[in-house]
């Protein structure tokens, strides 16, 4: 198993440490996107500022890609492994206003945008909102 996470990190030329592998490893249990909090709260024992410097190499190394969902907490996800976070890799993020969650909808890809003559795009941060799968109930509720 340790393996895997070794393999991931050296595919994307970050050095293994011990910190490394296992600050990866609860990232990869999160099911949706995290939060800097939502790591803290996985991993007590790693100092704060480890945990952001490593987040920042993932991030500039590519392993991980954020999502600024709007909600004042930057989130973040490992990518695909063939991504390179550029432009054709980018995928469209929801975030649900019912149990505040942000899901990376990978298999939906970021529609072409037609930008004015001399408007050059260098990134796209698309976020639907709205109801995810799991909150229909909630939401029903709510607008009774
Ligand atoms: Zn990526
Ligand atoms: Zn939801
Ligand atoms: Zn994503």
């Amino acid at each position: 198993m340790n393996e895997n996470y070794a393999k991931l990190l050296e595919n994307k030329d970050i050095k293994l440490t011990a910190i490394r592998v296992l600050v990866l490893k609860i990232m990869l249990n999160f099911t949706q996107t995290f939060s800097l909090a939502d790591l803290e709260t996985e991993l007590v024992s790693v100092d704060k500022s480890t945990l952001s410097r490593t987040i920042r190499l993932f991030h500039d190394h590519r392993l991980i890609h954020s999502i600024d969902d709007g909600s004042g907490s930057i989130k973040y996800s490992v990518c695909s492994e063939d991504c390179n976070c550029s432009l054709n890799d980018l995928h469209v993020h929801f975030y649900c206003n019912y149990c505040k969650k942000t899901f990376c909808l990978k298999n939906i890809s970021i529609p072409e945008i037609e930008l004015p003559e001399e408007f050059a795009v260098e990134s796209v941060n698309l976020v639907v909102k709205g109801c995810c799968e799991r909150c229909p109930k909630i939401a029903t509720k709510l607008h009774d």
